[in-house]
């Protein structure tokens, strides 16, 4: 059977002043999978992520988003395909609530920006939706408390949360468990693994022993090329990334 493939690469490249940070990547991601992308420092990881969700463009190379050719398409226009970057681009206002944060995403996705004309009964639904979210990602009881007042690991929770309210079909997330402590990983991993139920993840993560727990399919880059893919047993036990890990 063939596989069923919601975003690919081909030839995917990047120069910097005819320096080559991504060279020829052809990446898979199936649907409904946890893929990483991992490598040593300098492996163009960033780059590749940068490129897929359009924050740089491509030397050379394609990459298509369920059947669709989205190398030229802008950033909104992805989002609206379902294919939403976490993390860097999602705003938190630290001065506002949890609950309000997540009620003003949920605004932006409807497309509204004010509340005056909405009716009693929309209101409503909207809070619940909001409460829904905040609960999902386990931050109930301090719904009432200023982002900027949560810890790291619950402000990127928070962060998710704003994410998910755009209601993504995949969601591509960058290094989500950096700088954070063991428990804060533990929920976020867990809370990853929840948000996968339903929709697609590729992450870039430098945490391995996270990467080995959480994802069903990982691709190594070093020098801008994918030097290996499969699962973690499968890739930890390349020479190839063994040799690049140590040799970085
Ligand atoms: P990683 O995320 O795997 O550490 P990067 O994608 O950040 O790797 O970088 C890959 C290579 O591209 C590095 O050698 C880096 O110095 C280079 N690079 C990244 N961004 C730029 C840029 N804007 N201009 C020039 N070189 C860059």
């Amino acid at each position: 059977m063939a596989e069923d493939i919601i975003l690919s690469t081909a030839g995917l490249t990047k120069e910097f002043a005819g320096f080559r940070a991504v060279s020829g990547v052809d990446l898979k991601v199936r649907r409904g999978s946890i893929h990483a992308l991992i490598g040593p420092n300098g492996a163009g990881k960033t780059t590749c992520f940068n490129l897929l969700t359009k924050f740089l463009a491509p030397t050379r190379g394609t990459i298509v988003y369920n059947g669709r050719d989205i190398t030229r398409e802008k950033p909104a226009e992805i989002a609206r395909l379902g294919l939403v970057r976490s993390f860097q681009i999602s705003a938190v206002f630290p001065q506002l609530s949890v609950k309000t944060n997540v009620r003003i995403a949920l605004q932006r996705k409807r497309g509204d920006s004010f509340d005056f004309w909405r009716s009693e009964r929309r209101l409503k639904s909207l809070d619940a939706e909001a409460e829904a979210l905040v609960e999902a990602v386990g931050l109930t009881p301090f719904r009432e408390l200023s982002a900027g007042e949560l810890s790291y690991g619950r402000k990127r929770a928070l962060e998710i949360a704003t994410t998910l309210a755009l209601d993504p079909e995949m969601l591509l997330l960058d290094e989500p468990m950096a700088g954070m402590g063991r428990e804060d990983i533990d929920r976020i991993e867990t809370l990853i693994r929840k948000v996968s139920a339903q929709r697609t993840i590729l992450m870039v993560e430098h945490n391995l022993s996270v990467v080995a727990s959480l994802c069903d399919r990982i691709t190594v880059l070093a020098r801008g090329q994918v030097l290996a893919e499969g699962d973690y047993a499968g890739v930890s036990k390349d020479p190839r990334v063994v040799e690049a890990y140590i040799g970085s």
